[in-house]
């Protein structure tokens, strides 16, 4: 029996797994975290993930489309209002009739997806347990357990996804000619999302944005008393705005009445009190397979902005792109398949990543163009 070693249990981690157990392989799933199911979501850093036809396709590769549907929300249409002005209900521009995007919560999306691939007898995940680095001499995962102790595992195929700040990726820094680059974009986020029992406000199914200079609010209404509100703006803005709870309930009291009439201020006070905007990183790498049995996948092969919503479907596309090439190369050939999934999907990732940059450089200039800036805000007080 052929075995998979998979470092990340995050979404990535979690299809590969679900992808391989089905084929009948041997999976060991390392996820330094502990087991997510049945935990709250994580305050702060919470948000919803667009999925489009990419992710879709992959889903139902794996059988589980239909239960995602039911706990997401499709979404055909969106408002969006710019400053004062009030926006109009408009229909997303989507491929063709019948077409959605589907919003659902990332750890609600990450835990089903752990369920179904627990769901498959040779697929065990080891909770707790850190990927340290891939040992070149030995070519072999080291694996940190939760006493400490550190072990060598070994596996005939060593699939990295474990995410943008990728430990694996860490440790192949200096593998000869292979590069590497990351950026930080000027916008951060801060989760809001707060469990309510009526929003008469906002209705199910569209997307609703607000846009200042240098800020965008979104907010989605999920299908459990839940609204996602997701706050996105430039830095020198929250630096400015949000640097106290106080300022930032203002800021909300001032630019985003309905929102703020909505969460309430105490909501806004404690969020702020806690947490701080996070920052967004996009990852660049001129390879994404290495020594003929290890693959880089996901943000850790490919992080980008996710203002155009392309990360995690890029990261499910690369599952199914695996998939297909193992197909072709057959199971006793995975020299070929890591060499032939590097090409194919570096270069295709790479434009994707591209193009997210650019359409962050557009959105910043547009928001740049809003004629109100938010500085006088803080003299006013
Ligand atoms: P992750 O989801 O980050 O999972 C990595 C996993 O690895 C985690 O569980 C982590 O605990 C684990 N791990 C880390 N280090 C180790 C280690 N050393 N050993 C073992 N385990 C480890 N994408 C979209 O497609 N649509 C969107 O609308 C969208 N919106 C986004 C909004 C925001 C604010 C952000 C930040 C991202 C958004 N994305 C979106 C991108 C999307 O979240 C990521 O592309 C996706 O989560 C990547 O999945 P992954 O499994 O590669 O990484």
């Amino acid at each position: 029996m052929l075995s998979v070693l998979i470092a990340g249990g995050g979404l990535v981690g979690c299809v590969n797994a679900c992808m391989f157990g089905r084929k009948g392989w041997r999976v060991t799933v390392f996820e330094s975290r502990s087991d997510p199911r049945g935990n709250a979501l994580e305050k702060g850093r919470s948000f919803n993930l667009a999925l489009g036809f990419r992710a879709m396709e992959t889903l139902k590769h794996i059988g589980i489309l239909e239960d995602v549907i039911k706990m997401g929300v499709p979404i055909k249409q969106k408002i969006s209002h710019q400053e004062d002005k009030e926006g109009v209900l408009e229909n997303l521009a989507l491929l063709k009739e019948g077409d959605f995007i589907l919003t659902i919560n990332r750890q609600k999306l990450s835990e089903l997806l752990i369920q179904k691939a627990e769901g498959y007898s040779s697929v065990k995940f080891s909770f707790d347990h850190k990927a340290i680095k891939y040992d070149v001499e030995c070519k072999k995962l080291l694996v940190e357990s939760p006493d400490g102790s550190q072990i060598n595992v070994d596996g005939d195929l060593i699939l990295a996804c474990d995410g943008a700040h990728s430990t694996i990726r860490r440790s192949l820094l200096k593998t000869p000619r292979f590069n590497f680059n990351q950026k930080y974009c000027d916008i951060g986020y801060m989760d809001l999302s707060v469990t309510i029992e009526n929003v008469s406000e906002l209705k199910l199914g569209i997307h609703y944005s607000w846009r200042r200079k240098g800020v965008i609010l979104v907010a989605l209404v999920n299908r459990d008393r839940t609204l996602t509100v997701s706050l996105f703006a430039n830095f020198t803005v929250f630096a400015e705005n949000c640097s106290t709870p106080e300022d930032s309930v203002l800021f909300f009291q001032r630019y985003f009445s309905l929102i703020y009439s909505i969460i309430g201020e105490r909501h806004i006070f404690d969020t702020f009190s806690r947490y701080k905007p996070q920052a967004i990183i996009s990852v660049l790498c001129s390879r994404h397979g290495f020594f003929d049995k290890l693959l880089l996948m996901g943000d850790a092969a490919h992080a980008m902005l996710p203002f155009q919503g392309q990360g995690a479907n890029c990261g499910f596309e690369d599952c199914l792109v695996l998939q297909e090439i193992l197909e072709e190369t057959g199971e006793d050939d995975l020299k070929s398949l890591v060499k032939k999934y590097s090409e194919v999907r570096t270069n295709d990732t790479n434009m994707m990543n591209q193009m997210e940059w650019e359409g962050y450089v557009q959105l910043v200039e547009d928001l740049q163009n809003l004629n109100r800036s938010l500085g006088w805000f803080n003299k006013m007080q």
